[in-house]
């Protein structure tokens, strides 16, 4: 099974990809992770990345393109996967299109969290008490909310055109959107 996770901050797509692939046994690759693996141990990307990610910005789509790129030519995701976290832009969901057309994968479907704005603000908050992360300050939620609106929400109407959208309300308990989405996957 190969699917794309798609979900505004704070909608629970990590939180459910990781519990999906497992059930599934298929690869789960987070963009989110990758980065701020990369960005602890001060790596070349790490050091490009991090200025945008603590801002709430989208990392520059050459950076992530090609990290994407080297886990789909190596083969790693060859017995299917959860991609959490990408693609986040129109341009970095043409350039999957063509990596899986050259390498002959087929996605099978899209999942879209749906959150409304209000709650997303509510949950990040209650989130940066607990974990801390330095891009959950209100100020930078809302930077995220609005650059997910602008540039990752036209990737809604791409796949939805592709007809492997697949919608689910994300206002609810982990466990009922969790078996809502397996429901609709199946
Ligand atoms: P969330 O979904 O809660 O915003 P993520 O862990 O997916 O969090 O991403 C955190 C940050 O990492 C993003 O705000 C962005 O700066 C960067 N990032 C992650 N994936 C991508 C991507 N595909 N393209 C550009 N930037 C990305």
């Amino acid at each position: 099974m190969n699917l794309v996770f798609l979900g505004p901050p704070g909608s629970g797509k990590g939180t459910q990809a990781i519990r999906v692939a497992e059930n599934l046994g298929v690869t789960h690759l987070s963009t989110g992770d990758m980065l701020r693996e990369a960005v602890k141990n001060r790596t070349e990307l790490g050091v490009q990345a991090e200025g945008y990610m603590k801002k709430g910005e989208l990392v520059p789509d050459e950076l992530i393109v090609g990290l994407i790129e080297n886990k789909v030519t190596s083969g790693d995701l060859n017995d299917g996967f959860i991609l959490d976290g990408f693609p986040r832009t129109m341009e970095q969901a043409k350039s999957l299109k063509e990596m899986f057309e050259k390498n002959n994968i087929q996605l099978d479907k899209a999942v879209l969290l749906q959150v409304s704005d209000e709650e997303i603000v509510k949950r990040i908050a209650g989130r940066a008490a607990e974990e801390g992360r330095a891009d959950d300050t209100e100020d930078v939620v809302r930077n995220r909310l609005d650059v997910y609106n602008r540039q990752t929400k036209p990737i809604e109407s791409f796949y939805r055109e592709e007809s492997i959208l697949t919608e689910i309300q994300g206002e609810d308990t982990p466990e009922n959107v969790y078996h809502k989405i397996m429901a609709a996957i199946k």
